[in-house]
């Protein structure tokens, strides 16, 4: 869109091209091939002569849309789609490093990223430190001159750590390396780490981009020539989003700030509740003033985002008995859905990690993850009480 308008008018309209039958809502493309008006023609597209589609592995017009609208939402000169989160990482690493490079990354980042990089990528020669905690000087501490990336998640899971992305971004920019943000907790309705000096942000679009709990998606937005990089490894290698998810995730972000605002809201008189009750030694959520970085987060960050954390008292067996007497509340490890989950980290997403590690990072026994949805806040607290009673 060529007038400057704001993220509300880009949330429902950015990157949207009618086609002949002029359709009101964004068409839909389930085509994997396109057709070309001759011999020339193909070949002209084939060699990038002439822009346009040409198979969807490369590009597919529904997914061009997404990608325009999610890169005007980040504030980005482009934007990549992919199958998953996970897929946007990788694609990330594949095009940006090599053999022999070396990434710093944040011990508190998700799972599948943590083995991703380390243990599938020092297979190819690229290692990685991770860092405990968010002081930049341990950042800059641990580049090596073969360092190449930073990689943060902010605010993390499950702990609600933040991160200081302008200190980062003044790290990695000082030594002539890359900072990326997984900017899946708050998305750009509620946080832009471009515009804090980022180079690259990654979204799981599983989580609130398609808020809905729907489809698998991702996404990595950045300059032209970043992203123009992690084009030419997509088109080749594959893990390209398909155009119907690309399509769903679209009509998400269409009410993406109204949920993120609303589910914020819910989130902080969660999180309130929370730290009256007696049982609850301790909650963990940006927005309240008792967070250590409160005041970080509220210059990053419109809100504390949907993610409560809390310590109840009596370890794994009173945690589970929380858990166990939900009636509403999902008892699931997936979050950014309209519909509240519960988490107990210590035996799920962050079981396969060996007990000192666990409690060294401060996942503790009686640790529960709520992912706050749209519900009535007094019908999830209704919920808990009963667990914590
Ligand atoms: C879920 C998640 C991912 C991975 O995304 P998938 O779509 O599941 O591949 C990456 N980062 C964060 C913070 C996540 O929550």
């Amino acid at each position: 869109m060529s007038e400057k308008y704001s993220f509300d008018t880009l949330a429902v309209r950015a990157g949207q091209e009618r086609s002949q039958f002029n359709e009101h809502s964004e068409a839909l493309y389930l085509t994997s091939s396109f057709v070309f008006e001759n011999a020339a023609q193909a070949a002209a597209r084939f060699s990038g002569e002439e822009p346009g589609n040409v198979y969807a592995r490369f590009t597919n017009p529904t997914v061009t849309t997404l990608q325009e609208r999610l890169a005007a939402l980040e504030g980005a000169e482009g934007c990549i789609a992919t199958a998953s989160g996970m897929a946007a990482i990788l694609a990330m690493i594949m095009a940006l490093l090599k053999g022999g490079d070396h990434i710093v990354a944040s011990r508190s980042i998700f799972g599948a990223t943590q083995q991703l990089f380390g243990n599938i990528l020092p297979k190819f020669g690229i290692d990685t430190d991770f860092i405990d905690g968010g002081d930049p000087a341990a950042f800059r501490a641990a580049l090596k001159p073969n360092s190449r990336l930073i990689f943060v998640e902010t605010p993390s899971n499950p702990l609600t750590e933040v991160f200081d992305i302008a200190a980062l971004a003044q790290v990695a920019h000082a030594a002539g390396m890359l900072l990326a943000v997984d900017n899946c907790f708050c998305t750009p309705a509620l946080q832009r780490p471009l515009e804090f000096g980022a180079d690259l942000v990654i979204h799981s679009a599983t989580k609130y981009l398609d808020g809905q709990g729907r489809v698998l998606g991702g996404a990595v937005c950045g300059s032209k020539i970043l992203t123009e990089e992690i084009f030419k490894f997509l088109r080749t290698a594959g893990p390209s989003l398909s155009p119907f998810n690309a399509w769903v995730i679209l009509k998400g972000l269409e009410t993406l700030k109204i949920r993120m605002q609303a589910q914020s809201t819910n989130a902080l008189a969660l999180a309130r509740w929370l730290e009256n009750q007696p049982q609850v030694t301790r909650v963990f959520y940006p927005g309240l003033e008792s967070h250590p970085q409160h005041a970080l987060a509220l210059r990053q960050q419109a809100s504390g985002g949907a993610i409560v954390t809390f310590e109840v008292a009596g370890g794994r067996a009173a945690a589970w008995r929380v858990v166990d007497n939900c009636r509403l509340l999902s008892i699931t490890a997936n979050l950014g859905d309209t519909k509240t989950t519960i988490t107990h980290p210590a035996s799920t997403t962050h079981g396969r990690i060996s007990a000192e590690a666990r409690a060294a990072s401060g996942i503790t026994e009686g640790l529960l993850r709520i992912a706050v949805g749209l519900e009535a806040v007094t019908d999830i607290e209704t919920d808990l009480a009963r667990g914590l009673a």
